[in-house]
């Protein structure tokens, strides 16, 4: 039996195909400019890749052409549609109906629907990929799991803005937070890699990628997240400014004439890493112009280590000390230069980076030093995997 995962976004379908009950990936695939002439698919596991230019003019197209693939009699990952049991839906926005992963029936979909005005841009594409896997395999369990599910345990006075509170009781203005399945597993494992309970844990998980967050994570369970209301708030980002004083949006709207939707451009589209340096939104990009002298480069990294730092801090006396940071994501999984900047100078409070163990790449380990009074941990993501599991542990049930 396989658990088939969808990642629907705008323009894209992401999936895999994980065996339900020992989670190996047996099939993936990504179709991208859904809706568009040049629309394509490319499928297929490393090092056995394949590319298909074809029309998907929507969702239900590409659903279709990733089940062709995945049927497929030369090669294809399984024999008969029927043994894909059940499929996990990514749905960024759960609002406050979700703490945990849901089955999806009538009322679910009405709830994502309810979620649209606050994930206008993801919602959306995710219940059209719903829609599209309940038409084509009607057997399967179809199952949503939330972005913010994970964030639902954050207290009243962590996830309430000191605005006026008829703002959240008539628009539910406050913090959700985002990442959450990401955050969820990042911190399981920790937990496993450090040989010790998670729900005995403190924990500070740092999502870095093109979008970050930063979470606490107490007992296993989320108390504080940088994210917020939407994933604008918190770090600063590839594109997205992350927090900066309110009063430069009414400064930029009365002062200098911009409309709502160019200040939301401004700060989510050209903000960040690419609007500090002008170089690029990719990390990689800006470290190699910062090498090569551009001071405004080398201010973005700088600025960026110091906004996680930051972060951690927080939460550090949030927690009231902690037992381990864990980085995960493409910046916080790959990026060395950025780990070193992010902890330097920070050995008087316990946070010994071991130089060698930091430079290794590619999987799950503890990058501080032996007798680190805390712990410091790079753990590859996944998303998928995490999807799966709750799928999985949904049909057991
Ligand atoms: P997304 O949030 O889109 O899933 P990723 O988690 O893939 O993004 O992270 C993308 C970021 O990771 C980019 O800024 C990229 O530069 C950075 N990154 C990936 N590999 C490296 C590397 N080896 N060194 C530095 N940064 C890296």
């Amino acid at each position: 039996m396989y658990v088939l995962v969808i990642n629907a976004g705008s323009s894209s379908l992401k999936y895999q195909l994980l065996d339900k009950d020992t989670q190996r990936l047996v099939g993936k695939g990504l179709c991208e400019k859904v809706g568009s002439e040049d629309s394509f698919h490319r499928h297929g596991l490393d090092g056995d890749e394949r590319l298909d230019t074809l029309p998907l003019k929507d969702h239900h197209d590409a659903v279709q052409a990733a089940l062709r693939a995945l049927l497929d009699p030369q090669g294809g990952a399984v024999k008969g549609i029927e043994e894909i049991a059940a499929v996990g839906h990514r749905v960024v926005h759960g609002g406050e109906h979700f703490s945990a992963s849901s089955v999806i029936d009538d009322e679910v979909v009405a709830r994502i629907r309810e979620c649209i005005p606050l994930a206008p841009l993801h919602n959306p594409p995710a219940l059209t990929g719903i829609e599209a896997c309940a038409d084509l395999m009607p057997h399967a369990l179809q199952v949503a799991v939330f972005d913010t599910a994970f964030h639902q345990t954050l207290p009243p006075k962590a996830y309430l803005y000191p605005l006026p509170y008829e703002l959240y009781e008539r628009h539910r203005v406050r913090t959700y937070g985002f990442h959450g399945t990401s955050h969820r597993y990042v911190a399981q494992r920790a937990a496993a890699l450090l040989g010790r309970p998670l729900d005995e844990l403190r924990l500070i998980t740092c999502h870095l990628g093109n979008g970050c967050s930063v979470t606490a994570v107490r007992n296993g369970v989320s108390v504080d997240t940088s994210m917020g209301f939407t994933p604008l708030e918190g770090l600063m980002m590839g594109t997205r400014c992350g927090s900066i004083d309110p009063a430069v949006v009414t400064y930029l709207i009365g002062s200098l004439g911009m409309g709502a939707g160019q200040v939301d451009d401004l700060m989510n589209r050209r903000s960040g890493l690419l609007g500090v340096s002008g170089v690029s939104n990719d990390l990689r990009d800006v470290q190699a112009a910062a090498d090569a002298g551009d001071e405004r480069a080398q201010l973005a990294c700088e600025m960026y280590a110091d906004s996680v730092r930051r972060h951690i801090g927080q939460y550090v006396f949030e927690l009231a000390g902690v037992d381990a940071v864990v980085l995960t994501a493409g910046v916080g999984e790959n990026s060395d230069r950025i780990r070193q900047m992010i902890f330097s100078g920070l050995e008087p409070l316990g946070f010994l980076l071991d130089g060698e163990r930091n430079r290794l790449r590619g999987f799950e380990r503890v990058i501080s030093s032996e007798g680190s009074p805390v712990r410091i941990l790079v753990v590859p993501t996944n998303e998928e995997l995490m999807i799966a599991q709750d799928v999985a542990s949904l049909l057991d049930a």
